[in-house]
């Protein structure tokens, strides 16, 4: 079997648990874990892995990932530590890079004064996951104020428009794609009183702090919301608030939440999401679509 080249030590590390940069806190490791800090070390990890014929998965903050226990095959980029930002006031637009966390922009663009980013100061992830994921929340999305996207790919840089991108309610075309989001511009409106803005962003925060959980590891909703009812009105009423597998819990709080109660197995909560499958679809007849990624492999998948 082809053993990869070793690769520049200092980037590419071999081995590396996932468990700590996923917001459920579970999951193997890596066979190879990278962070690069600039765009130069980002196209160096990229193209490392296509001549070594492995496998890319890139990781925003995790907040939207099932790593499975048994971890991942191939190259894992993180983009933790790509978090540049460039405003242009008079055109009401800002360029950011991938690994910036999105409440700490939104707090930003509130503290100037700028509207349009309100939505989503409670969501716990980067712009790159954002962008990917189509993120939204208070009837806000990145579809919303998304000017345009600049990718790596095979080809090396892209600019990707929004007709591209092919928003439409949390995907775009970049999901399940080998494209890295480096940065994105987004155009806001600038010139808002500072105060009145801040106010409107704790006011989402607060908003979300009352009606979901926060205090134990999850990657937000599950599932993806049907029509005309939500994956949690139907989870409710189906009974299966509380159920538990291992330490993997349906939340009380938020039926579309599923916790990790303590030390719960990826498997555990692969399983317990089959199950809420699998009673919706015998109760209702309609099969709940998973917004979570679910990456690796899981017994039964
Ligand atoms: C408590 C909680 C509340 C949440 N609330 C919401 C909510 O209100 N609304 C909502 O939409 N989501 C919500 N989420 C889910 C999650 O935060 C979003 O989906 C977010 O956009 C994921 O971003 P991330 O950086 O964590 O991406 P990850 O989870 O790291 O990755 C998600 C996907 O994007 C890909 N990806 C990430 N970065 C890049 C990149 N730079 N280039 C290419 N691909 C990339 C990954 O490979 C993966 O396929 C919540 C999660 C939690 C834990």
């Amino acid at each position: 079997m082809h053993q990869p080249l070793l690769p520049d030590q200092a980037l590419i590390r071999q081995r590396v648990s996932l468990a700590p940069f996923t917001s459920f806190r579970v999951g193997g490791a890596a066979d190879w874990y990278a962070e690069p800090r600039t765009l130069d070390d980002l196209a160096y990890c990229t193209r490392w892995a296509a001549s070594e014929g492995l496998p890319m998965t890139v990781l925003g903050a995790g907040s939207n990932l099932l790593v499975s226990d048994a971890g991942l095959r191939g190259l894992v980029i993180s983009t933790r530590f790509l978090k540049k930002s460039l405003f242009e006031e008079d055109l009401g637009q800002v360029t950011v890079s991938a690994g910036t966390p999105l409440p700490a922009l939104s707090r930003r663009l509130a503290r100037r004064g700028w509207q349009g980013f309100e939505w989503a100061v409670g969501i716990p992830g980067t712009l790159g996951g954002g962008i990917v994921m189509n993120a939204g929340a208070h009837g806000g999305c990145m579809a919303d104020c998304v000017l345009n996207v600049k990718v790596l790919g095979p080809d090396g840089l892209e600019l990707w428009t929004p007709e591209k991108l092919n928003y439409s309610y949390r995907t775009s075309s970049l999901q399940e794609s080998n494209y890295v989001v480096v940065d994105a511009t987004l155009k806001l409106s600038p010139g808002a009183d500072p105060k009145q803005v801040m106010e409107q962003t704790n006011c989402a925060l607060r908003s979300r702090k009352s009606s979901q959980p926060y205090d134990r590891p999850s990657c937000g909703s599950v599932f993806r919301n049907p029509t005309p009812h939500s994956a949690g009105w139907l989870i409710e009423q189906s009974g299966l608030k509380g159920y538990q597998i291992g330490n993997a819990q349906v939340a009380h709080r938020h039926a579309n939440f599923i916790l990790n109660c303590g030390d719960a197995k990826a498997q555990d909560i692969f399983d317990l999401i089959r199950h809420v499958q699998s009673e919706i679809s015998d109760r209702w007849s309609l099969m709940l679509h998973p917004e979570v990624k679910m990456l690796g492999e899981f017994q039964g998948a």
